[in-house]
């Protein structure tokens, strides 16, 4: 019975998310949904990424907590639009409640969505909203073991950020070995080894989110 219930959630949401995912095409908006267990650094490096691409693209960002306004209020001091959404408990965001949402973003001046998940390195995978690609990041301090513990979260990411990489020094990470043990997992993830700090390995995440971008825009020029 459980399963069954279980796969009905599961199947409501696609349904929702590939209308979020049709609106965000007709809208010409990339979107990326940011994943990462607690404390990874996930908003520091929307930040980050916010200040280097607002030269050229607008960025608009969605916010998921269980509760509280904190870090929609450092990425409100970018300047870009952003949105709360507070899940009230639930530990991962689902496209009915991305749906909700949109219609307080300004969309039609949008050429980039960062949906900022809840730190939540297990249900957060098993849920699209509509994004483009998943992004997930991991800070040099969880240690080389967790592609093994949460393969789901690396099967389903397109991108890898190996975040805090200016704390190596101090640390026994094995990082041939994490990385080693995520392309398992996953041959296409992309691996960026940053540090939001120093700004190290930043601009190859630009530069990638970039390319990207201009992709999808061909692909929705080509087809309609
Ligand atoms: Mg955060
Ligand atoms: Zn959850």
């Amino acid at each position: 019975m459980k399963v069954k219930v279980v796969t009905r959630i599961l199947e409501a949401n696609e349904r929702i998310a590939s209308n979020n995912k049709k609106l965000f095409k007709e809208k010409g908006i990339f979107v990326i949904n940011l994943m990462s267990g607690p404390g990874a650094g996930k908003t520091s490096l929307l930040v980050r990424t916010i200040e280097l691409l607002k030269p050229r693209f607008r960025v608009g960002v969605i916010e998921g907590d269980i509760t509280g306004t904190e870090d929609a209020e450092r990425i409100q001091s970018t300047g870009v639009p952003v949105v709360q959404i507070n899940t009230g408990g639930a530990c991962h965001l689902d496209a009915n409640m991305i749906e909700e949402v949109l219609p307080e973003l300004p969309l039609d001046e949008l050429d980039i969505l960062f949906i900022e998940n809840v730190g939540n390195l297990v249900c957060p995978a098993e849920f699209n909203v509509g994004e483009d690609i998943k992004v997930m990041l991991l800070s040099v301090t969880e240690g080389e073991d967790k592609p093994l513990k949460y393969p789901l979260m690396f099967q389903q990411s397109s991108v890898l950020i190996i975040n805090k990489i200016d704390l190596l020094p101090y640390l026994d990470l094995n990082m041939e070995k994490l990385k080693e043990r995520a392309k398992a997992l996953n041959r296409d993830l992309h691996i960026f080894e940053i540090s939001c700090k120093t700004s190290e390995g930043l601009q190859d995440w630009i530069n990638y989110i970039t390319e990207s971008n201009a992709k999808k825009s061909i692909e929705i020029q080509t087809v309609g």
